[in-house]
Formats: structure tokens, C-alpha cells, sequence
């Protein structure tokens, strides 16, 4: 039966495909459809985990100290009846012959199903084998996990047109990071039960160009796995089971919007400049330093916002050292081709999660917590490393610190006071780097923004970050679908302290640009014309449509309607004031 879920669109476009569902646990592990023929290895591969902890408990029960306390015994005897269950087999077999789910991704994906029945079951003793059954499992995983890294090769990821129909992500949470790693893998489209249209899940999904749909409540409960979906990401519809007319007229919908893209291409080479001939700079927003080369080719003058904490945020993997991060960095520097690379320093926090070996792994923060610059601060030693990588890819182009966050002045000084001091650890070690680096800092606390001389007196430039700004002005986690109605990038205050950001910057000849998506938006980009922003850094993917609308623009025009809309408090007055402005 054909029926739609709503939800919040965050990344546009059309994707037809198959749902495959996957678990939290699933997301602990690599997930990726096997390669067409390729099956029957994968399910081996299965067989052959299962018999290597079979082998190993056996070996335990024998090695049992005589003093060993019976439950032991009794313990690895039941771990032993699950394991040889075909239960626990016969479901993962089948997903990777029927849906090419690879071996570990099969594994937790049933184990989720059986959790899930035994959270229903009201004997506490039943209840408690749950955890036997996790257990088990997990030991499973690892001996997997063992095999992948023991095999000379990555996996080899099935492209999508080898797939014969496109799979589409269906989960009840991503975390960033987690939707990062879905990079590499062919799926053409993700709809999730949680999120914002901010939420950096979001962000991610949307600089992959992967049409995404978050907030849809209940989606995971209600898509079963292998159903036919259509993902309308400009709408935020999801429509389960299309009967045959909806998939024509869904299909007919992408070809024309290949169309449009193909010739929004047209624009990439052309100057930005608005139609009354101001100049406007379009920077690049991006995760990995992959990014930057689809930034220049698309016509990005430089990286706006760089979200080193990507780097940071790989479960399987510790921190970065100072080498590996001066490597990354030099890499964007490198590919940027001397114009600027603005690297952020870690923002994690909120729904930014820290790889292995941290006190902000899996959890993160509260947003009001020990979130980005509050973080670092606290860990001198690991921001140090990263401000001398930063430092020495300096040596090498124009690479700047771009400081998330900041609100108090003793945050301000003690940030540059650790700047200077990797700036003199550099020069001791006899390490190059640019002296004269420029520092910014992002303006996205309201206090910050309410004491704007205070940053444009230490700071060589600005940044605003509007998803935050939004964030904390209206108090509305960015990242919960329940408030998501209430976030609002043209609510009256928002409006009027950018304007009063961007004049105070520009009174002060002070560099600022938003990065935030409000910057990637084509609907908003005449709006910000408007209030004086003349560098705007977004996502790449959004670059040609925000250009198009800048070629329209006359910024004379848009700049004299602006009063009017700044006083605009009550709705009806503010809807007519944007339509004017608009118009
Ligand atoms: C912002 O807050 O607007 C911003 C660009 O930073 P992030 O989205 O990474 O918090
Ligand atoms: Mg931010």
C-alpha cells in the first residue's frame, strides 16, 4: 500500500531506491552492499566468524581454572547453545543474499530485531538473556571485524550502477561523523527519525548532494526493509510503496532537474558580481579535504569554514597527531592553490561526537556545554598540536585560524595566548610557518554578536555562524526535530543582528562573511545582499544556485528596502516587507 511520511527536507533532490534499514549497533560497524556475485564469500565470511568463536569459547570452557566459579561454566555453556542457534544465522544469510548487506551489517541488524523482541518480554529472567545474545554477537563482530583488517584490501563497495537499483538509508539516528563514512558507500538517499534541518547530520547530507529527509518520526518503525521508497528532499516527503504512476511522475522530476543542474554549470567560470556590478565572494564550506578539489572546480575563491573536527571524530581511530593533522591541512592548502583555507579549529561538542580515547566520545555535549573553543581550552595540549598544524600548513599557502564559539574576553586571550605559544614552540623547533597568520573568529554566541567591538579590535576577521546564532538567540536546539518548527532564520531579532554584525564589520573595514547554511540558501541569498554581506561560504553543492540568484541582483535596490524590514516586528508587516524586498 502506497503512503507518504513528512518530515524536514534537508538535502534536495529525488531519490528512488530501496529502503535498507539500519540499527544503531549497525552504525558501529562498516556497512556496505557486497558486490553483485560476491554473496556467497560475504555469508562465508559470516560462517567462518561464528565457527572462529565457537573454536574460542570452546577453548575457554577447557582452559577454566579448576577454582573457577561454576557459573562460569554454565555462563560459557549458554553462550555456546546461542551461538549454535541457526537463528541467529539464518536472518544475516539471508540479507546478504537477498539485499547484499555485508556480513557484519547483516549480523546487527538482526541482532537489533532480536533485542528489540526481547525489550518486549516482561520475565526478567528471559530479559536478562538479551544480554547473552549481545554479547555474543559482539564477539562475532569483532572476529569480523579481525578478518577485514587481516585482509590486504578495503572492501570492495559495489558503485551504483552495478547495484540495479539504488538503496536508500533508513535509520532512526546518524550521527555526523557516521553519515561521513556513507561517502564512500553507493546510497542515493537517507531518511532518519531524528534531526534538524541544521543538525550537522544534515550539513553532511546535504555537501554529499544526497537527497535527505530527517525529523520523519516514526519512519524506522513504519519502512520495512527492502520497500520501495521515492525521497522528495526539497519537500521533505517520503512516499513508501509509489504505485507505478507516482515513480513516472517522481522519475520525470529527476531528469529535469539533472536539466537544471547541468546547466547551472554553465555559470561556474563566470565573475560573481551582482547585476548592479558589486563584487561578491563565494566561498567553500567543507568536511574532508577531499572537498576542496569539487570547491575550485565548482569556483569557490577559497575555503570559508573548514570543519577540521571531522578529523577527529572517527570511532575506530585515536586523535589525530600534529603530523597527521599538518598533512590534512597542507593537503587543502595545497589544493586551494594559494587562496584561502579558513581551518576552524575542533568544534566538537553538542551533536559532535569525539573519536576513541576522549571524554566527548559517543555522547558529546549539551549545545550549552563544553562545546568547540570552551573545549579546547580545556585541553591546552590537544589544541596546541592542532594550532601548529595549522601553523606549519601555513608555510605553504594561505592558511588561517578560524576560532568556533567564542564569547568572553578571557576566552579571547587565552586563544591568542596559545596561538603565540605554538607560534614559539614552531620557532624553537626551527619549523616554518607564516608569522603574520590571520586569526578570525566566528560570531554565533548573541553576546558575542552584542559586543562585536570586543572581536573586531583582537581579530583579523569575522565569520558569522548562523546555524548557531540561531541556535542560542532562539533557544531552540538545532538538532531536535521537536523545536525544528521553531527554528527560523527570519525571525525579526535574527534579522537585525545581522544587520547590525555585517554594518559594525563593514564601518570597521573588518572582513565578515557567513558560514552558516543561511549562506547556502538561494531563497536567502537576496536577503543577505541586502543587509551588506558580500562574502557568503556554503556548501559547494549550493555555490552555482546562490550565484545565479547574485548575477540577478541589484544590491542598490535591496539595500533600500532593508529598513523597512528590519522594523517589520509584527508577521503581517514582515511578510509584506520580504515581499518587497523580493519582489
Ligand atoms: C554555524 O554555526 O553556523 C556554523 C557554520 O558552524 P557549525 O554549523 O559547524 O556549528
Ligand atoms: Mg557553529
Amino acid at each position: 500500500m502506497t503512503f507518504a511520511l513528512h518530515g524536514i527536507p534537508v538535502s534536495k533532490g529525488i531519490a528512488i531506491g530501496k529502503a535498507v534499514l539500519i540499527s544503531h549497533a549497525a552504525l558501529e560497524v562498516s556497512h556496505y552492499l557486497v558486490e553483485v556475485g560476491k554473496e556467497e564469500i560475504e555469508a562465508q565470511k559470516l560462517l567462518d566468524a561464528f565457527e572462529q568463536v565457537r573454536l574460542e569459547l570452546a577453548q575457554l570452557r577447557q582452559s577454566l581454572p579448576k577454582e573457577a566459579p561454576p557459573e562460569m561454566a554454565a555462563f560459557l555453556d549458554v553462550h555456546g547453545m546461542i551461538l549454535a542457534d541457526p537463528a541467529l544465522t539464518e536472518k544475516p544469510l539471508k540479507l546478504i543474499h537477498t539485499q547484499r548487506l555485508n556480513a557484519a551489517w547483516a549480523l546487527t541488524s538482526e541482532l537489533n530485531d532480536l533485542l528489540e523482541q526481547f525489550s518486549e518480554i516482561e520475565d526478567s529472567y528471559l530479559k536478562e538473556r538479551a544480554n547473552d545474545i549481545r554479547q555474543v554477537a559482539e564477539r562475532v563482530l569483532k572476529a569480523l571485524n579481525a578478518q577485514q583488517k587481516d585482509s590486504l584490501s578495503k572492501p570492495e563497495l559495489a558503485s551504483p550502477s552495478e547495484l540495479g537499483v539504488d538503496a536508500i538509508i533508513v535509520a532512526h539516528d546518524i550521527a555526523p561523523h557516521d553519515m561521513l563514512r556513507f561517502k564512500e558507500h553507493a546510497f542515493t538517499g537517507f531518511v532518519t527519525d531524528l534531526g534538524g534541518k541544521t543538525s550537522h547530520t544534515a550539513i553532511v547530507a546535504r555537501s554529499m548532494e544526497i537527497p535527505a529527509v530527517v525529523g520523519v518520526r516514526h519512519a524506522s518503525e513504519m519502512i520495512r526493509h527492502g520497500d520501495w521508497l521515492v525521497i522528495d528532499g526539497k519537500h521533505g516527503i517520503v512516499v513508501v510503496a509509489p504505485d507505478d504512476q507516482l515513480l513516472s511522475e517522481y522519475r520525470a522530476l529527476q531528469t529535469k532537474a539533472t536539466e537544471e543542474t547541468r546547466k547551472l554549470q554553465l555559470l561556474k567560470h563566470s565573475r560573481t558580481a551582482t547585476a548592479d556590478n558589486v563584487a561578491i565572494e563565494l566561498l567553500a564550506n567543507i568536511e574532508s579535504p577531499d572537498d576542496a578539489t569539487q570547491a575550485v572546480e565548482l569556483g569557490a575563491v577559497g575555503v570559508g569554514l573548514f570543519r577540521s573536527e571531522f578529523l577527529f571524530m572517527d570511532r575506530n581511530q585515536a586523535l589525530p597527531d600534529e603530523e597527521m593533522q599538518y598533512r590534512e591541512y597542507r593537503r587543502v592548502v595545497d589544493l586551494m592553490h594559494g587562496l584561502p583555507v579558513n581551518i576552524r579549529t575542533i568544534d566538537v561538542g553538542a551533536d559532535k561526537a569525539l573519536g576513541a580515547g576522549s571524554d566527548l566520545s559517543q555522547t558529546g555535549t549539551s549545545p550549552l556545554g563544553l562545546r568547540a573553543i570552551r573545549w579546547s581550552l580545556t585541553e591546552p595540549e590537544i589544541f596546541l598540536t592542532q594550532l601548529r598544524a595549522i601553523l606549519r600548513a601555513s608555510a605553504h599557502g594561505q592558511a588561517r585560524i578560524m576560532i568556533p564559539m567564542l564569547a568572553h574576553v578571557k576566552e579571547i586571550d587565552e586563544t591568542l595566548r596559545l596561538i603565540e605559544k605554538a607560534k614559539q614552540q614552531l620557532h624553537q623547533r626551527g619549523q616554518a610557518f607564516n608569522p603574520n597568520i590571520q586569526v578570525g573568529a566566528m560570531i554565533e554566541i548573541p553576546a558575542a554578536a552584542l559586543v562585536l567591538p570586543l572581536f573586531i579590535n583582537r581579530f583579523d576577521f569575522l565569520s558569522i555562524g548562523t546555524n548557531d546564532l540561531i541556535q542560542y538567540t532562539l533557544a531552540i536546539d538545532r538538532s531536535d526535530h521537536a523545536v525544528a518548527h521553531l527554528y527560523d532564520p527570519l525571525h525579526p531579532a535574527i534579522l537585525n543582528l545581522l544587520y547590525s554584525i555585517i554594518s559594525q564589520a563593514k564601518r570597521a573595514n573588518i572582513p565578515v562573511a557567513v558560514c552558516g547554511e543561511m549562506a547556502g540558501d538561494p531563497s536567502l541569498t537576496k536577503l543577505l545582499l541586502g543587509l551588506g554581506l558580500t562574502d557568503f561560504s556554503m556548501h559547494f553543492s549550493q555555490l552555482l544556485l546562490v550565484k545565479r540568484e547574485i548575477l540577478k541582483a541589484d544590491v542598490g535596490l535591496l539595500k533600500s528596502r532593508i529598513p523597512d524590514l528590519l522594523q517589520a516586528i509584527e508577521p503581517e508587516e514582515q511578510a509584506q516587507a520580504l515581499e518587497n524586498l523580493l519582489a
